[in-house]
């Protein structure tokens, strides 16, 4: 194994797969209000398909994988091809990205699949708020119900991701850092990116120094290094606090420069930046009986082009997908 790197020599070791461009929620962040058009089924990778992807990459360096959507978990038999990507030597670290609501369901079986760990997103603790951001009159007990389970069947850590909304949810930054201290969370703060179509506004972005003012009544936050992982955020957590807090600052202060990952899209495109248009198709190749030679060096090629950085702060979102469709 050879270890890829970028053309900026940013090591490349972690693999984002989206297994699914539906989901069961419609936030107000994430799709545009008028929804999205849908990706037929025969346009979706087949498991199969996913695992030569991963196979091919695995040979290559890539030795962290984590699954997102759409709603990963409104794909049927997700358990199914965590336990065919756990039997990929190289593979090491198996992650889940989901909004909860399913995962009360699942939980046990995905653990017992291979999956080592999970992050919930969940942006508020007051129901009628959650059917305001989700669009959707879904039970928030049931994403509290999914996250205690993960918890106890050891999915751990299970971080939370909280995406701060002014005049959303900013009233309850102090209630997630509390759950830090009563009742050990793992709670990440995410500042608010604004894809094309969304009814979000930038007024609406809180900036991690923002968040920081409004958590301080209840202690000074002492930098920490994060359980497992070593993603974007950076690490605090309050005096005796079983639980952190995480910031994750993709517009006031990106991350480019530690940069590690490539998207897997549903429909089997290879991106090298959630935040850039160009994106190399596997499906068309692997449908046509592509060598495992011939994908490594499509790998290779969109390992290539990834750009130096996103450019946020000058406004530029790629308009091609809404996050729904790349796996945010
Ligand atoms: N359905 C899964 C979930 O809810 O976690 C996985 C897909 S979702 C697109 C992945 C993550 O992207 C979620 O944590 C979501 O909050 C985040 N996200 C989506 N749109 C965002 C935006 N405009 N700004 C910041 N984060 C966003």
């Amino acid at each position: 194994m050879t270890g890829l790197s970028d053309s900026f020599q940013r090591p490349v070791n972690y693999l984002r797969i989206s297994v699914t461009d539906r989901c069961n929620l419609r936030c107000i962040y994430c799709m545009p209000s008028d929804g999205v058009s849908l990706l037929s089924h025969q346009d979706i990778l087949t498991y199969e398909e996913i695992y030569t992807v991963a196979s091919a990459a695995a040979e290559l360096g890539i030795n962290k994988v984590r699954f997102t959507g759409g709603e990963p978990l409104v794909r049927p038999e997700l358990p199914k091809l965590v336990r065919m990507l756990a039997q990929i030597d190289a593979i090491n670290d198996i992650s889940l990205t989901t909004n909860g609501l399913l995962l009360g369901r699942y939980a046990a079986e995905l653990k017992q699949a291979g999956l080592q760990r999970v992050n919930v997103s969940l942006d508020t603790l007051k129901q009628d708020k959650f059917e305001f951001i989700t669009r959707h009159s879904n039970s928030l007990s049931d994403v509290l119900k999914g996250i205690e389970t993960a918890r106890s069947v050891g999915l751990n850590p299970v971080k939370i991701n909280v995406v701060v909304i002014a005049g959303v949810n900013d009233d309850e930054l102090v209630d997630f850092a509390n759950k830090t201290i009563d009742e050990g969370w793992h709670v990440r703060f995410i500042e608010l990116m604004l894809p094309v179509g969304v009814s979000a506004t930038s007024a609406q972005l809180v900036s991690v120094n923002d968040m920081r003012k409004r958590i301080k009544p209840l202690g000074e936050l002492e930098p920490c290094l994060p359980s497992v992982g070593n993603g974007p955020a950076r690490y605090f957590r309050f005096p005796h606090a079983r639980g952190t807090i995480g910031f994750i600052t993709p517009v006031s202060e990106h991350f480019c420069f530690c940069c590690n990952r490539l998207r897997l899209t549903s429909d089997g495109k290879l991106r090298p930046c959630l935040l850039a248009e160009n994106e190399i198709d596997l499906r068309q190749p692997l449908r046509s009986g592509i060598s495992s030679e011939g994908l490594k060096q499509l790998i290779k090629e969109t390992v290539a082009g990834k750009p130096l950085r996103h450019h946020l702060d000058e406004g530029y979102m790629p308009k091609d997908r809404p996050f729904s469709q790349v796996g945010g």
